[in-house]
């Protein structure tokens, strides 16, 4: 079943592609694993699966063991500064980085262990209260301050979109954020790597992939209803 829904998913996902020129293989898909056990994780490992999204510290470090080695760790939710230092060196890349403090953190507990952490800035597009995230406005300035730590490398943005059972509603919220990452690409800021796009969950994947995204999270859409 997961294996099927994981094909599924990787097929609308070329399918999104095909429909506006572009390469699948420029789209990564995270299966978002939070509140699912390792045995549903496994499946999906066994179909191909490898980049797993956990949204709680605690959550990630119990299944990290639990997992072969070369299963690659994104931690997509709300990162509190006083855990910053238990995930340092556990994730391939940590998208939720919401306010310079936390990216200071980062740099702070990398630095101790010699390591660059990859992270991503979360942009609240749709500016909703309930959502962590800078401000459209606010990113640049947070992007060009955060450039300057050493052991912390900016990768991208991300951002969650409205919940809403017409994806076509969050077409504007993505292509709005793609325009502004194509904009700090283009002024190739010393230290950043404007590569990553994260952006589309199961219910509105197809567009946020027509819109640019070159990483989408799905949880439901694989492992079922949480
Ligand atoms: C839970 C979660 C997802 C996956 O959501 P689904 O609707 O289950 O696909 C994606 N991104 C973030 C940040 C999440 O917390």
């Amino acid at each position: 079943m997961i294996g099927e829904r994981l094909k599924k998913i990787e097929q609308q996902i070329e399918e999104s592609c095909r429909r506006v020129g572009r390469d699948p293989s420029e789209v990564t898909l995270i299966a978002v694993s939070k509140t699912k056990p390792v045995s549903m994780m496994t499946k999906a490992y066994e179909a191909g699966a490898r980049q797993f999204g956990e949204n709680r510290v605690q959550e990630l470090l119990e299944k990290i063991p639990q997992m072969p080695d070369d299963t690659m760790w994104h931690l997509i939710g709300h990162l509190q500064t006083n855990k910053v230092r238990q995930v340092i060196g556990r994730t391939r890349l940590i998208h939720s980085v919401d306010s310079v403090r936390l990216a200071r953190e980062i740099e702070k507990e990398s630095a101790k262990r010699g390591l660059v952490t990859e992270i991503l800035l979360e942009v609240n597009v749709a500016r909703e209260e309930s959502k962590f995230g800078f401000f459209l406005e606010e990113t640049e300035e947070a992007l060009r301050e955060i450039s300057q730590l050493k052991h912390v490398r900016v990768c991208g943005l991300m951002t969650i979109a409205p919940f809403t059972a017409d994806m076509e509603e969050n077409r504007p919220i993505f292509r709005k954020l793609n325009q502004f990452f194509v904009d700090m690409k283009c002024k190739n800021i010393d230290n950043v790597n404007m590569a990553v796009l994260s952006m589309g969950m199961t219910g509105d994947f197809s567009v946020a992939v027509e819109e640019g995204a070159t990483m989408v999270r799905i949880g439901t859409g694989i492992f079922s209803a949480r």
